[in-house]
């Protein structure tokens, strides 16, 4: 079995779970496994609440496997202000609901570092397709965050140096938007690793989603 934890379309393969992205504005009741959350680009400050109310509901499903992806993106318009608003909100319900929480985190990695220690958060943070260098994932990993990667371990070959530090027990492989397969991103990842991959996320899987 293969896991894919940010997907934002259902594929329907056999021997793949994955983690469909819903988004509470489009829910869709026939993909199997979801996370749900409000992302920072499509922040409605009038229909926050309304879909606080959605995602509270939605993560006390069981298929329901994590919050998000949620969290901050300084290289947006949108306020930092607001986006911390909205994101804290959505940490509360994580917390409440116990859920991981999948996070989009684009050049706010000190901000998002700051609110776990702040609000104490007692459930897993995943960094969604990370990209950066190995200080950036180097103070992820000491603060206790989950790295995923995807789409930048296939382009980026500088990533793979960066991957390959990484200690097993603390990531994850997606495919977000892209358009090659998890299969793909998981024979990249063992190519770099030159481990059991498969055990490796299959073990990390189970401990973080509980599915
Ligand atoms: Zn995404």
């Amino acid at each position: 079995m293969k896991y894919n934890i940010h997907t934002h379309k259902n594929t329907h393969q056999k021997d793949v779970l994955e983690i469909v992205n819903q988004y509470p504005n489009e829910f869709d009741a026939s993909v199997p496994y979801f996370s749900i959350g409000i992302h920072p680009w499509y922040i409605d400050v009038d229909k926050v609440e309304e879909h606080l109310r959605i995602i509270e509901e939605k993560l006390q499903q069981k298929n329901c496997l994590a919050l998000g992806e949620c969290g901050l993106d300084k290289r947006i318009e949108k306020p930092l202000k607001i986006q911390t608003e909205v994101f804290e909100k959505q940490l509360a319900l994580g917390i409440k609901y116990q859920k991981p929480v999948i996070l989009h985190c684009v050049s706010a990695y000190q901000e998002v570092i700051e609110i776990k220690k702040r609000l104490n958060i007692d459930v897993p943070m995943i960094i969604h397709g990370f990209s950066k260098n190995g200080q950036v994932a180097k103070s992820l990993l000491d603060n206790g965050f989950y790295l995923s990667f995807g789409k930048y371990l296939l382009r980026n070959p500088e990533l793979a140096s960066v991957f390959e530090q990484v200690p097993n027990e603390r990531f994850f492989l997606e495919t977000d938007t892209i358009k090659e397969n998890i299969a793909d991103v998981y024979i990249k990842a063992t190519s770099i690793k030159k481990l059991d991959v498969e055990q490796i996320i299959s073990d990390n899987f189970k401990l973080v989603f509980n599915p």
